[in-house]
């Protein structure tokens, strides 16, 4: 199942990308295709869906067995052919900021070293960043910032969604607190980053946290930690791993995070990015207007973003 939240000449809302075609599930709902007794909002919101509980979801899962996969067939403008909407990040605008794992990869923390000096020891803590909700975009574009920045760098990283409100969460819990996963596009501005000490200001530029397209609901994503990840810049491999490769996976992340402080329905987690990043190249490789930036990962989708300079 792949959710996402689309707009058109109406306000944004939730849909169920389903091939080339989103599902536009209020409209399901105001004919009663869903079952009359959850709120409207759930079908608006991703938020509101995120938080109404596992009714929504099982509700659409049964959507999607009985009329597409059962041969059933929704009504005239239900199904929108995806070229006709816009794909906006699946939760727009966060309540909170984005939080980001750095340094997760060893392969990634080895070709930092050539740039900033030897580590005498890979990571036994979690590096933990953030990036504001302004950073959100979806499959947008994304603003050079030139006069801002001349060194603008991609990143691609399984995204967490939170499901479940929770605090000093047992690693062994953990994944239970995931409503689903999404791709991140940790944007960051190299020179910004070194030039201020923490890593906030240079990983904060607004549209530097594209997200998207969709987020698939955690039950449908087999083992998390098993999972082809990759980004192509301009049609060309740049990165390409297994989220096996995580130092630290994605529940150790979750207990760690939580520990002393609340993890919310509807937060973002971006796991950290693996080898290949544009400023640890020789020559250097960094983002130029034009420049058409697609992060993959195995069974979530292509998260696909042109650079521009401007909206
Ligand atoms: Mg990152």
């Amino acid at each position: 199942m792949k959710l996402v939240t689309f707009e058109d000449d109406r306000s944004a809302r939730v849909g169920l990308l389903s091939g080339e075609r989103v599902v536009d599930l209020s409209a399901v709902h105001e004919r009663g295709g869903l079952g009359g007794d959850v709120s409207p909002d759930v079908w608006q919101d991703m938020l509101a869906l995120i938080e109404s509980g596992p009714e929504a979801l099982a509700r659409i899962r049964r959507l999607e067995r009985d009329e597409l996969l059962g041969g059933g067939h929704l009504r005239p403008g239900e199904a929108l052919p995806v070229e006709s909407v816009r794909l906006l990040a699946p939760i727009p605008r966060p309540r909170k900021n984005v939080f980001c794992i750095g340094l997760n990869y060893a392969d990634h923390v080895r070709e930092g070293e050539r740039i900033t000096g030897p580590l005498s020891e890979l990571p036994r803590h979690l590096t933990i960043f953030t990036k504001p909700p302004t950073a959100v975009v979806g499959p947008g574009d994304i603003l050079a910032h030139r006069g801002v920045t001349d060194a603008l760098d991609y990143e691609v990283e399984l995204g967490v969604v939170i499901g479940r409100r929770g605090i000093n969460i047992p690693e062994e819990d953990a994944l239970d607190y995931v409503f689903g996963y999404t791709i991140i596009n940790d944007i960051s501005a190299r020179d910004l980053q070194s030039r201020h000490g923490q890593w906030f200001k240079g990983k904060s530029l607004d549209t530097s946290c594209p997200v998207g397209p969709c987020i698939v609901p955690a039950a449908d994503i087999g083992d998390v930690q098993n999972l082809a990840i990759e980004l192509r810049l301009n049609g060309r491999t740049m990165q390409r791993a297994n989220t096996g490769q995580m130092i630290f996976p994605v529940a150790a992340i979750i207990s760690q995070l939580s520990l002393g402080m609340t993890l919310e329905p509807g937060d973002l987690i971006a796991t950290g990015t693996p080898a290949g990043v544009g400023f640890a190249r020789q020559p250097p490789v960094f983002l130029r207007p034009g420049d058409v930036v697609e992060a993959e990962i195995e069974g979530i989708g292509v998260l696909r973003n042109r650079v521009a300079d401007s909206p």
